[in-house]
C-alpha cells in the first residue's frame, strides 16, 4: 500500500516534492539534531489523491494519520484528548515552492471544553488555556468551516468596548471564557451542529481544510503569478504545539538571515514576547527588532544566532526563520530559503560564492530571471501599495509601474501630454494608429486582448507598463468614462498600473524609479560566460535598439517597419500608395516614403554599429493603415486628391473576414512587389551610407514574413536580390546582405527544407506560429484561455510559454529539415517566447542560434540562456 504519511524522522530535505518544502526542512532539521517539536507531514500525494477522489479523505488515509498521531503520542508522551497530559497539534499547509500565506493553517488543534481545562491546571495558566481555545473555535470556524472572520472579532470588540479594554491582552480569564461561549454560539448558530469536541474529528476536518485551501482564489493566482504548477499539490504538517503565549518567558518571532530587501549580510528579524505566531504579523503589538531578544533570553539569542548560521551553512542560502520559545526554551518551527527582491537576490548569489558557500552556477540558478525585471522598471512603493484600492486585474503584459491622468484616446493623450504631465492611456484595445500616444503615456491600459494584442507587443518593445484584457472594467471610448464596481472613472481621473502583476489601482500610487548596480552587471556577465545561445532584441526605432545595446543585445532579430509606416511624416504617403489604382500611382507615393525610410535604418544601423540587424518587410494587412472615421476619409480624400466615393469603394475592398489569415505577409509583396523594391533600396542605400560615411560593416538581414510556399519566396528572393545586386554594382561599394525568412506558418515549418534552398536563415515567429498551429486568433484567445487554464485544459498559456508539444515540434521538424538543406543555416526566434525563460530553455535544447526578445527582456534571457545551459 502507498505511504500517504511520514515522521518528521523519516524525511529529508531531498523530499521536497512528496513532502513540500516546509516538511522535507522540518524532517532535515530534525535528521541535524535541531530543537523541532515532533509531528508528521501528509504528502502532496495524498492532496493528489484528494481532489482525484472528489475532495474526499478516504478511510485507509484517515487510519493512517492515526496512526502516526499514536507514534507522535509516544514520542512526546502527551495524548490527544486526555485530561492529564493534552496533545496539542498545528495543522499547516506547506507546498514544494512556498506560497507564503495562500493556504491555511490551523493552531492549537486538540482543545475542546474539557481539555482547556487540563491546560489551565498543568500550565497554571488558566489565561492561556482560554486564551488559546477562543483563538482555536475562530480559527477553525474561519478555515475549516468558512463562517465569517468579522462575527468573531464584533465578540471580541464588544467585551472590549463594554470593559473599556484597549488590547486583547486586557482580558481576563473570566472575559475569555465568556468569549468562548459566544464563540461557541456563533458557530452553532452558522454550522447547526455544536462544536467538535473529538479532537480526531477536528484533526481530519482540518486536513480537510488545508488540502482545499490548495485551491482557493488567492492561492491560484500566486501560483499564476509566480509559474508554479497547479498539479504539484500541498502537504500538511501536523506538529505537536509549543506555546509561546504561556507566560513573560515565552515568545515568537521570525529572522531573515540576510536582508531580504537589500541582500546585505545582516540578521533581519523580529520577536513578541508572551504571543503566538500570528501576533507577530498581525500588527497588534508593534514587535521588537531581534537583538533586543538578548535582552529577554540572553542564551535563547545566542543559540538562535547559532542555529541561524548552521541552518545558512547548511542551505548555502539565505534562511527565513520561525522560532517559539516555550518557557525559556527554544524551538524551530520552519527554515526555507527566504523570498527577497530581486536586489537581494543578486547580492545574496554574489556573497554566498565569494564567501565559498557555493559556485558560480549555484549563483546562477539563484536569481529568478523574471526578477530582474524589478530593476529595469520603476515599482510601486511597497508600503504604499499595502493602502491602495484595486480596481480590478487584467493580464501583467509589460513590467513596471504607472501612475497618470486617463486619457481614452492617443490624440487626447498627446493632446493633454503638457497639461497632465502623467498620462495612463486607457482603451479597449489598441491599434497601430496609437503608437503617438501611447508613447507619450506613462502606461497603457486595455480592457480586451492578450499577452501578443498590439498593446502588449507595442508595449513591451518600448519597456513601457502595460495591463491589457483587463475585462472587469467597462470602456466608453466615446463618452469618455469607464465603469468598474459601479464605480465611474472620466477623463483626467488618476489611476496607476502594474504592468507586473497586472493589477488596476485607484488614484496615484508612488514609484520608486530603476537602479541597476554593479552586482547586476557582475551577474549578467556571469550568465554571458556561461550561455551559448546569442541574445538579439526586437526593436524598430533607435530608442529601442539603444536601450537593448545598453541591456546586452548582440543585434536585432526583427525589426517591424510597419511601425516606422505609422509616423505623422510619412502615414499620407502610406495611405496613398494603399489606395493607388496602378503600379505607378503606387510607385510614386513609395518613392515618398524612401528617404524616410533610408533614414531610419541608418539610424538603427549606427545604434547597432556592427551588430547584426534583421529587418522584415512589410507584414500587416494593409487596412491598418487606412483611417476608418467618416471624418477622416473625408480629409484624406481632400489630401490626396481622390473622390471621397472612389475612396471608401477601396477602403471597402480592402475589407477582410479574417485579416490574419488574409492579404499580410509575404503575399502583400507577391501583389505588390513595388513594396518590397523600396523597402529592398532603402535598405541598402541605408547600409552602403553607413559603409562609406561612417566605417560601420553592417550586414543586413532582409526577412521575408510568414512564407507557406517555397514559391511565394523564391518570387520574393528574385524582387529583392534584382534590386539589392543593382545598388550594390552600381555604387562600387562591396556590401554583403543576407536572404532570409520567418518560420510561422505550420506549412512552410513542415516545407522547411525547401524553404532552405532559398533561405539562408530562419527566425521562428511563434505568435503567428501558435495562432497557426492551435487555430486560436492571438487577439481574442485571452478570452477563453484563461478558462482553459482554471478547467486545467491548459497549464500555460502557448502565447506566453511555447507549447513543445506541437509547436515545439514544428520548430524541431523546421530546425532539422532546414539545416539538412543548409548546415550553416543560422535559426533564431523573434516571437513574444523569445524573452521567456522557460521557452529560452526549451530553445537552448533544440540548437538554435539564438533568441530575440524586446529590450527589457534582453537580461532575462541573457540569465535564462545561462541557465538553460547549467540545467543542461
Ligand atoms: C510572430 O508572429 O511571432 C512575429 C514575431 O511576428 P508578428 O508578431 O509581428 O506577427
Ligand atoms: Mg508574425
Amino acid at each position: 500500500m502507498k505511504k500517504f504519511v511520514y515522521s518528521f524522522n523519516e524525511g529529508n530535505r531531498e523530499m521536497k516534492d512528496l513532502l513540500g518544502g516546509k516538511g522535507a526542512n522540518l524532517a532535515e532539521m530534525t535528521s541535524i539534531g535541531l530543537p523541532v517539536p515532533q509531528g508528521f507531514t501528509i504528502t502532496t500525494e495524498a492532496c493528489n489523491e484528494f481532489y482525484k477522489r472528489d475532495k474526499k479523505i478516504w478511510d485507509e488515509l484517515e487510519k493512517e494519520i492515526f496512526e502516526f498521531l499514536v507514534k507522535l503520542e509516544d514520542q512526546t508522551g502527551k495524548k490527544f484528548g486526555s485530561d492529564k497530559n493534552p496533545l496539542l497539534v498545528s495543522v499547516r499547509s506547506g507546498a514544494k515552492i512556498s506560497m507564503p500565506g495562500m493556504m491555511d493553517t490551523i493552531l492549537n488543534l486538540g482543545l475542546n471544553d474539557k481539555v482547556v481545562n487540563t491546560i489551565a491546571d498543568v500550565t497554571n495558566n488558566p489565561r492561556f488555556a482560554y486564551d488559546s481555545y477562543r483563538r482555536f473555535i475562530q480559527m477553525f470556524s474561519d478555515v475549516v468551516m468558512e463562517i465569517p472572520k468579522y462575527l468573531f472579532e464584533l465578540v471580541l470588540d464588544d467585551i472590549k468596548e463594554q470593559k473599556g479594554y484597549k488590547f486583547d491582552t486586557d482580558l481576563d480569564v473570566e472575559d475569555l471564557k465568556e468569549v468562548v461561549k459566544r464563540y461557541k454560539k456563533i458557530y452553532l448558530d452558522n454550522i447547526k451542529e455544536d462544536f467538535p469536541q473529538d479532537p480526531k474529528e477536528q484533526l481530519i476536518k482540518a486536513v480537510f481544510a488545508v488540502f482545499k485551501s490548495w485551491n482557493n482564489k488567492r492561492a491560484i493566482i500566486y501560483r499564476e503569478q509566480n509559474d508554479i504548477s497547479h498539479e504539484i499539490g500541498t502537504a500538511v504538517n501536523v506538529q505537536s504545539m509549543v506555546f509561546g503565549n504561556m507566560g513573560d518567558d515565552c515568545g515568537t518571532g521570525v529572522a531573515f538571515t540576510r536582508n531580504p530587501s537589500t541582500g546585505e549580510k545582516e540578521m533581519i528579524g523580529e520577536f513578541l514576547m508572551n504571543a503566538q505566531g500570528e501576533d507577530v504579523v498581525a500588527g497588534i503589538r508593534t514587535p521588537m527588532t531581534i537583538d533586543k531578544l538578548k535582552e529577554e533570553n540572553v542564551e535563547a539569542y545566542n543559540q538562535f544566532l547559532d542555529i541561524c548560521s548552521t541552518l545558512e551553512n547548511h542551505y548555502r542560502d539565505m534562511q527565513d526563520i520561525e522560532f517559539t520559545i516555550e518557557n525559556r526554551k527554544l524551538y524551530l518551527l520552519q527554515t526555507r530559503n527566504g523570498k527577497r527582491t530581486a536586489k537581494a537576490a543578486i547580492r545574496i548569489a554574489i556573497d554566498l560564492y565569494e564567501e565559498g558557500l557555493i559556485t558560480k552556477d549555484e549563483a546562477l540558478m539563484k536569481v529568478e530571471p523574471k526578477q530582474l525585471d524589478q530593476l529595469l522598471h520603476p515599482t510601486f512603493d511597497k508600503e504604499e501599495l499595502k493602502n491602495a484600492v484595486v480596481l480590478g486585474r487584467g493580464l501583467a503584459a509589460s513590467p513596471g509601474a504607472a501612475t497618470g491622468r486617463v486619457c481614452f484616446t492617443a490624440e487626447m493623450a498627446v493632446k493633454k501630454a503638457a497639461e497632465y504631465k502623467d498620462v495612463i492611456l486607457v482603451r479597449n484595445e489598441t491599434s497601430p494608429e496609437d503608437i503617438e500616444g501611447m508613447t507619450i503615456s506613462n502606461g497603457i491600459l486595455t480592457s480586451k486582448g492578450g499577452i501578443t494584442s498590439h498593446a502588449a507587443v507595442v508595449a513591451r518593445g518600448m519597456g513601457k507598463c502595460c495591463v491589457c484584457g483587463c475585462e472587469e472594467i467597462y470602456i466608453n471610448e466615446a463618452e469618455k468614462y469607464f465603469k468598474v464596481n459601479g464605480k465611474v472613472y472620466k477623463e483626467g481621473d488618476y489611476i496607476s498600473i502594474d504592468g507586473s502583476t497586472g493589477n488596476v489601482y485607484e488614484g496615484v500610487v508612488k514609484t520608486s524609479p530603476e537602479a541597476l548596480s554593479d552586482d547586476f552587471y557582475k551577474l549578467m556577465s556571469w550568465a554571458d560566460d556561461r550561455r551559448r545561445l546569442m541574445v538579439r532584441t526586437n526593436a524598430d526605432t533607435p530608442e529601442d535598439a539603444q536601450n537593448a545595446v545598453k541591456f546586452g543585445a548582440e543585434g536585432i532579430g526583427l525589426c517591424r517597419t510597419e511601425h516606422m509606416f505609422f509616423e505623422e511624416s510619412r502615414i499620407l504617403a502610406i495611405r496613398e500608395m494603399i489606395v493607388s489604382d496602378t503600379k505607378e500611382e503606387r510607385e510614386h507615393a513609395l518613392s515618398k516614403i524612401l528617404p524616410y525610410q533610408k533614414q531610419d535604418f541608418i539610424d538603427i544601423f549606427k545604434v547597432m554599429a556592427q551588430r547584426p540587424v534583421t529587418i522584415r518587410l512589410l507584414d500587416p494587412p494593409l487596412h491598418e493603415f487606412l483611417p476608418s472615421k467618416k471624418e477622416d476619409i473625408e480629409e484624406l480624400s481632400k489630401t490626396i486628391n481622390v473622390d471621397y466615393n472612389m475612396l471608401m469603394s477601396r477602403i471597402k475592398s480592402l475589407h477582410e473576414f479574417n485579416p490574419m489569415l488574409g492579404h499580410r505577409g509575404c503575399r502583400l509583396a507577391v501583389t505588390y512587389p513595388e513594396i518590397a523594391v523600396m523597402q529592398t533600396t532603402a535598405i541598402i542605400e541605408a547600409a552602403l551610407y553607413v559603409k562609406k560615411e561612417e566605417g560601420i560593416d553592417v550586414v543586413p538581414e532582409i526577412m521575408i514574413p510568414l512564407i507557406g510556399d517555397i514559391n511565394e519566396l523564391r518570387y520574393i528572393e528574385n524582387v529583392v536580390k534584382k534590386t539589392a545586386d543593382t545598388i550594390i554594382e552600381k555604387s562600387n561599394v562591396e556590401l554583403n546582405y543576407k536572404f532570409g525568412t520567418m518560420i510561422e506558418v505550420p506549412r512552410g515549418a513542415l516545407t522547411s527544407d525547401e524553404v532552405a534552398e532559398s533561405a539562408e536563415f530562419f527566425s521562428f515567429g511563434t505568435n503567428d506560429l501558435t495562432q497557426m498551429t492551435y487555430g486560436f486568433s492571438r487577439d481574442d484567445a485571452n478570452k477563453f484561455i484563461q478558462e482553459y487554464k482554471e478547467k486545467k485544459i491548459f497549464e500555460k498559456d502557448p502565447f506566453v510559454s511555447i507549447d513543445e508539444k506541437g509547436v515545439g515540434k514544428l520548430i524541431k521538424i523546421a530546425y532539422e529539415l532546414g539545416r539538412k538543406t543548409r548546415p550553416d543555416l543560422k535559426i533564431g526566434i523573434c516571437g513574444e517566447h523569445g524573452g521567456d525563460p522557460k521557452s529560452i530553455e526549451f530553445c537552448n535544447k533544440v540548437g538554435l542560434d539564438y533568441v530575440s526578445c524586446s529590450p527589457f527582456r534582453v537580461p532575462i534571457a541573457r540569465l535564462a540562456a545561462a541557465q538553460a545551459v547549467i540545467k543542461g
